[in-house]
């Protein structure tokens, strides 16, 4: 299945099963969270025109060359007296511009006389240096639609309208299972056989910032019993998050309890690292499965459970920024799955990591980004290729 074709069922499945309860949340709680109502300017922004520079504000058309008297002082955060005509209103950044005034000189031009009268040295427009009453928004324009995930910016700018707290998405809940017999958590001794468990710890942190709930739900071991009992204790998430386990190997106990009390499909995606592919549910509650090396997990994660997970909270903008950059490698071997090279943009140009086993996590520490090499693709350097930040698959 080529990624496109398993993205676009990934989105579905999701758009089936939305979060549709919702918190009010005050404005500072909000990062990281989706937006569950359309966000309307209940107000101009800014509320009344006010100037932009330190300076003089007059009406332009009383204006003769001559010097003027200054009629009043107006800093931010007062209410201006209407500009006496033939006069003109020392003004500071940020402060109303007063009813008859149609412009604002700044200080630098102004030369003050002895008397205290001043003389503009420059020639001038109206409305300059003056930012107009909703400039930004007017009142009832949609500001951030329902389905904007909220950071920073978006706090900053609910803040400007006055919001104290917002309607959120509840957070989606997610139960991390990492399956093998082979895996022991970090901080106990190696046995014979064994390694660390790296997938819950990286999955685990990546879906608290993508917004989630994390349920760690451990290590399962290889054994039926023990997986249908524990996919049994996890009924009320909204999704079951696996690594490990899928191939069609033996010792496949996951798709085993789904094909007994739910439903399993299995892709081949055209995908490397990747591959194996579990979507189903066990007994109604959603199931992904991903593949088990650390540097699979993560490629599947990113390009599919992420934008899945983003949808399941209503995002509608679920892709990744990408751009092209030039090949600074050559890939003279065509796959036939997609590849996701651990790379980075070295003087403007993707360069890979030495070694791409799906094994290897350590490609995706020293890279700043995922570069995309299509099926039936080779390259010579200097090719274009598609490059992925990863900050942009992180959060
Ligand atoms: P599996 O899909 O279970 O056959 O696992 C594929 C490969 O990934 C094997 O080499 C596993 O040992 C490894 N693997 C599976 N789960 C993890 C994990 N949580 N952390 C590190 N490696 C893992
Ligand atoms: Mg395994």
């Amino acid at each position: 299945m080529p990624v496109e074709a398993a993205l676009a069922r990934l989105l579905e499945v999701a758009e089936a099963a939305p979060i549709r309860e919702r918190e009010h949340l005050p404005l500072a709680e909000v990062e990281g969270r989706v937006l569950a109502k359309d966000l309307i300017a209940t107000l101009d922004l800014p509320p009344w025109p006010n100037s932009a520079m330190d300076g003089y504000a007059l009406n332009l058309a009383d204006w003769s060359g001559e010097p003027m008297f200054v009629s009043q002082k107006i800093f931010a955060g007062q209410a201006p007296e209407p500009l006496q005509p033939g006069t003109c209103a020392r003004i500071f950044t940020g402060a109303p511009v007063p009813a008859g005034a149609d412009c604002v000189e700044m200080q630098e031009n102004v030369q003050v006389l002895a008397d205290e009268r001043v003389v503009f040295t420059e020639p001038m427009i109206v409305g300059q240096n003056i930012r107009p009453q909703g400039q930004e928004t007017t009142v009832g324009e949609l500001v951030l639609p329902a389905g904007t995930r909220l950071g920073p910016i978006e706090q900053g700018l609910a803040a400007s309208l006055g919001c104290a707290a917002l309607d959120v998405v509840r957070k989606v809940r997610v139960a991390v299972l990492s399956t093998g017999d082979e895996l022991v958590e970090p901080g106990t001794a190696l046995g014979p056989g064994q390694i660390y468990n790296s997938n819950r710890v990286l999955l685990c942190s990546w879906l608290q910032r993508l917004g989630c709930e994390v349920i760690d739900a451990g290590i399962l071991p290889d054994d039926l019993p023990t997986t249908r009992a524990k996919l049994g204790e996890l009924q009320d998430v909204d999704l079951i998050l696996s690594t490990g386990g899928v191939s069609v190997g033996e010792a496949d106990f996951l798709g085993i309890a789904l094909r007994e009390e739910g439903e399993l499909t299995l892709w081949k995606l055209a995908i490397k690292p990747g591959k194996p592919l579990t979507v189903g549910h066990f007994r109604g509650v959603p199931v992904i499965g991903l593949p088990g090396n650390p540097a699979s997990t993560l490629v599947t994660f990113a390009l599919l459970t992420r934008p899945y997970l983003l949808r399941r909270q209503g995002v509608q903008d679920v892709e990744p920024l990408k751009f092209e950059v030039p090949a600074g490698f050559a890939w003279p071997q065509a796959g036939n799955r997609r590849e996701y090279l651990r790379g980075r943009l070295e003087q403007g140009k993707a360069t890979i990591y030495r070694n791409q086993s799906s094994g290897v996590l350590r490609s995706a520490a020293w890279a700043d980004g995922l570069v995309e090499v299509l099926e039936g693709r080779t390259l010579t350097a200097g090719d274009e290729v598609t490059f992925i930040p990863l900050t942009e698959l992180l959060g």
